[in-house]
């Protein structure tokens, strides 16, 4: 299904926003100046009246395009009549909500949590403090097996396939990459945090994993990256995840909490690590 351009440019720049906003949780505000010229350039080409509505939008913090959900504007909720829908499927011209007025879209098919959710799930949303509102010692990988970035995404799409927190790993896997495509999600410190959004049902949830001998993933300066924390999103919790990627960056700005972290060789330990790790930022 091809997409209308403009559509397009707008998911680019939604999507390049939040990044934005990643970048200041893990304080990488060097690389914001770069985002802004992406930025720019896509705003430059869009069609005046839809510039203006982006405009008006981000200035309140909104996206300005929403994907259709059960034939529901999932910007504003408006029930949506059938002959927009099958308008906007046609994906021949832009249309807008006449609710909101965002531009919107048919989405493609994102990976979803199981239906019926397997008994570590069922725990993990039952506890609420700590670590263990986001993960588990079953989300722990001590020693990645794959030694590059898309095989890292690929080890973590079937770990959280495996635990149930996925419907499909093949394409939880593809988003991520996509993900990366825009922007890479490794940073100082030899830690990353690659990740899925708009993943539905559930609350956020991450795995850890580990490698003494680092990976390729395209840091900042073509560092090797140790620890990576895979997570996937659900589509309200943006607030919660920028939150968890802030307080994971400080904590292991720290040397000495990296080393005990690698230093753990079993998903027992690592997960006991983390948890002592994150105790004072994480509540
Ligand atoms: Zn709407």
């Amino acid at each position: 299904m091809q997409m209308h351009p403009v559509v397009k440019d707008l998911i680019e720049l939604h999507q390049l926003g939040l990044v934005k906003e990643e970048h200041r949780a893990t304080n990488l505000s060097e690389r914001v100046e770069h985002l802004n010229e992406s930025m720019a350039t896509l705003l430059g080409r869009l069609p005046a009246d839809i510039e203006f509505l982006y405009r008006k939008m981000s200035d309140k913090g909104l996206s300005a395009v929403a994907p259709i959900s059960n034939g529901i504007c999932s910007g504003c909720g408006l029930n949506l009549p059938l002959s927009l829908i099958q308008a906007v499927r046609a994906e021949k011209d832009l249309h807008q909500c006449h609710n909101c007025a965002r531009v919107l879209y048919y989405p493609e098919e994102l990976p979803k949590r199981k239906k019926e959710p397997g008994r570590r799930v069922e725990q993990l949303q039952q506890r609420q403090s700590g670590m263990a509102r986001f993960s588990s010692e079953s989300l722990m990988i001590p020693g990645l097996r794959a030694t590059d970035r898309d095989g890292v995404i690929r080890e973590f799409a079937q770990k959280m396939a495996a635990e149930g927190l996925v419907d499909d790993a093949a394409k939880l896997a593809e988003q991520s990459l996509r993900r990366e495509a825009l922007a890479t999600t490794a940073v100082e410190n030899t830690l990353a945090f690659p990740h899925v959004r708009n993943v539905e049902g559930g609350g956020i949830a991450f795995a850890l994993g580990t490698s003494r001998k680092g990976v390729k993933f395209g840091a900042p300066g073509r560092k090797l990256t140790r620890i990576v924390f895979f997570t996937v999103i659900p589509t309200v919790a943006n607030a919660v995840y920028l939150q968890l990627l802030s307080g994971l960056t400080k904590t292991f700005s720290e040397a000495a909490t990296r080393e005990k972290i690698l230093a753990a060789d079993s998903p027992k330990k690592l997960w006991a690590a983390l948890s002592r790790a994150t105790k004072a930022v994480i509540r």
